[in-house]
């Protein structure tokens, strides 16, 4: 009885997979997807009633259902080495010269393959099954991503040989995720609606998604794969590297149409010309050209560099570029204030979308390269979503021309643009501009600011966007009912949230100076002003020339801090905070040695005799930091009582590791 059930799951399997392959790899569907759905939810059916009989490799398990916690670091048998590129057709018969010099030979056959533009991957197969998928990594270690590539339809989970046709018993068969054009573009369109940061391109968005820890996310992306190669084979039955690709073909990845023997380096250079003009056609992006020597024994022969192999070599195209009219000049306030101007363009079509606006950067850039409201210019996209204007075509001017002005006044606000000098960006310093205001509120309560625990990212958005608070000023003055009626807010945490409103304004002035979000004062800089000036008062009517006097602070900084507080708008928002009874005055005299100057240290678990947010604090009063995790720059790892994982990183990158009586030592 149960071996009847047995053979049945295994023959609906084994159907299951063999229809993935007729539609997912050879695009030549033989069932309709009603048909196809009753074989997958017999197999379920089964499998639900005999869940002992469930393998990883079935094909209803393309979702793992677990969410992982990280990827485990994994070798590659044979290195996965990086390419060299070439980018003219010059350089291409050089390199045809270099290989038939080092064989000599007179005469080499190549295979020619479409570069694609995604991510690379290795997949192990032994005995016929797929064990093991990684991404390239280093080269020599990657991320074990199996379970993420499993649920990319086109990747064969069993090998079902046809017969007479000899596998490896174990192999690794390389290629390229990629997202498809149009998958991309539904996946922008969502985020846009959702306000979420959009990916810049389809590369991004294919590695982005294959980072995610739930694979039943990474399912919803639709990315796909192209198979270009073998890396480690045992034992080898082929000798040449189309063989491999016809052997792979045979054993069911989705190998690309496109690749082609060539038997002389011009055919080589006609191809990666042809591809060059056809490129938009396909549904994926590609950014060149890959030729590789074709025989095994020659790619033996050549060998390697330290870096890459010399049997292979990668054409790159150049980056497409076009004419348009450059029809105005707009400003765009960032998130941080900084003011971008951007050229609105005629749409033209570049590299396969319509390219309607570009970035150009800062004033500077636009007077070093006269562009002019009205000039016809040149365009390029080079790999990124944003395109540049490379300069104008002087000599199609009319003379009606119009130089572009940095406005006066920022967009958003009203209030004067500042230029700054030193970093050629213009900036609006407005701490209420609406442009900025979100961020600059997430900024003055986060962590090493003041810390106002609750008060997170959702319920910024909801304050700026309900237009509940104008400036992070406000907050003192949110009421408990008022909070209480946003949404996903319950009645005890928005009396939590009023509570860490309440305490932060005793805070330090260290922390208030930082969270003020005066550009380029960072934690460090903000401790050393409050312990020198001893009041926001005092700062605020500092000298350029007095702030420059101090060590640590430059003239960079110093002319910021100084415009900061003689901004209108910005004395408007201080008085606010006073007035609500915000310190702004040292109390607690500040230690006046840097005993921990530029060490980095890192607290886990809990300790006896501070509370973190205490101990990070007193870190930084002696110029040290206070960070959150574990890295190569970890000077200390303070080990508190019940240790997370940070306590093993720590063992394994060799950082010290102090416990508490040590560090209270070290504090001393
Ligand atoms: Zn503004």
């Amino acid at each position: 009885m149960k071996k009847d059930i047995e053979d049945k799951i295994e023959k609906l399997r084994e159907s299951i997979n063999y229809h993935d392959r007729r539609y997912y790899v050879e695009n030549r569907p033989e069932i309709s997807d009603q048909e196809y759905d009753r074989l997958m939810s017999q197999l379920k059916k089964l499998e639900d009633a005999h869940p002992e009989l469930v393998t990883p490799l079935s094909p209803t398990q393309r979702v793992s259902g677990e969410i992982l916690e990280g990827f485990e670091s994994v070798e590659h048998r044979v290195p996965m080495l990086s390419m060299d590129n070439t980018y003219s057709s010059d350089e291409i018969r050089e390199f045809d010269k270099r290989v038939r010099k080092n064989l000599q030979v007179d005469k080499v056959d190549y295979v020619v393959e479409l570069k694609i533009d995604g991510v690379s991957i290795s997949l192990l197969y032994e005995n016929n099954k797929f064990i093991r998928g990684a991404t390239r990594g280093d080269g020599f270690r990657g991320d074990d991503i199996t379970g993420n590539l499993k649920t990319i339809r086109s990747l064969p989970l069993n090998i079902n040989p046809k017969k007479d046709m000899k596998i490896p018993t174990l192999f690794e068969a390389r290629g390229e995720v990629y997202m498809p054009r149009k998958e991309f573009s539904r996946i922008n369109k969502r985020k846009e609606k959702n306000n979420e940061e959009l990916f810049a391109n389809p590369r991004n968005a294919c590695s982005g998604s294959l980072k995610l820890l739930d694979s039943s996310m990474v399912m919803e992306r639709h990315l796909d794969m192209w198979i270009y190669g073998v890396g480690y084979v045992n034992p080898a039955f082929f000798n040449t590297q189309f063989d491999a690709l016809d052997f792979l073909r045979e054993a069911g990845f989705r190998v690309n149409p496109y690749i082609k023997k060539c038997h002389s380096i011009e055919e080589v250079i006609e191809y990666c010309k042809e591809w060059e003009h056809k490129k938009d056609s396909l549904e994926y992006d590609i950014d060149g050209m890959v030729l590789k020597v074709d025989s095994f024994s020659y790619q033996k022969k050549l060998g390697q560099t330290s870096k890459s192999p010399r049997w292979m070599i990668s054409y790159k195209f150049p980056a497409e570029r076009k004419e348009t009219v450059l029809e105005d000049i707009i400003v765009q306030v960032g998130r941080t204030g900084t003011i971008t101007p951007v050229a609105i363009l005629k749409p033209v079509e570049l590299s396969g979308s319509v390219v309607s606006r570009a970035t150009l950067h800062n004033q500077d850039e636009i007077m070093r390269k006269d562009i002019r409201v009205g000039d016809h210019v040149l365009i390029e996209k080079a790999g990124e979503i944003i395109p540049q204007v490379i300069e104008p075509i002087k000599s199609k001017r009319t003379g009606k021309e119009k130089k572009f002005r940095m406005p006066e006044k920022c967009p958003a606000c009203d209030s004067l643009i500042k230029s700054i000098e030193e970093e050629v960006a213009s900036r609006c310093e407005n701490l209420s501009c609406p442009a900025q205001l979100k961020e600059r509120i997430v900024y003055f309560a986060s962590r090493n600011a003041m810390d106002i625990e609750g008060m997170g990212d959702a319920i910024i958005e909801q304050l700026v966007s309900k237009k509940m608070v104008e400036d992070y000023g406000d907050i003192y003055y949110l009421k408990h009912d008022e909070l209480a009626g946003l949404e996903r807010m319950a009645d005890k945490s928005a009396s939590n949230l009023i509570s860490a409103i309440r305490k932060s304004k005793s805070n330090n002035l260290n922390r208030l100076v930082y969270a003020l979000g005066i550009r380029h004062v960072g934690v460090r800089s903000a401790w050393i002003l409050s312990s020198r000036f001893k009041s926001l008062d005092n700062i605020a009517q500092a000298e350029v020339g007095q702030l420059e006097a101090i060590n640590e602070i430059g003239p960079i900084m110093a002319r910021s801090i100084f415009n900061f507080f003689r901004t209108k708008e910005n004395r408007k928002v201080i008085d606010k905070l006073k007035r609500a009874g915000v310190d702004t005055i040292t109390r607690n005299p500040l230690p006046t040695t840097l005993t921990l100057e530029g060490k980095t240290f890192v607290i886990t678990g809990s300790l006896d005799t501070f509370s973190r947010e205490a101990a990070e604090e007193l870190i930084r009063q002696r110029g040290g930091n206070a960070s959150s995790s574990v890295s190569k720059t970890t000077d200390f790892l303070v080990l508190g009582k019940d240790p997370g994982s940070k306590l093993e990183k720590a063992r394994k990158l060799g950082v010290k590791i102090i416990d508490e009586k040590e560090f209270r030592e070290i504090l001393k």
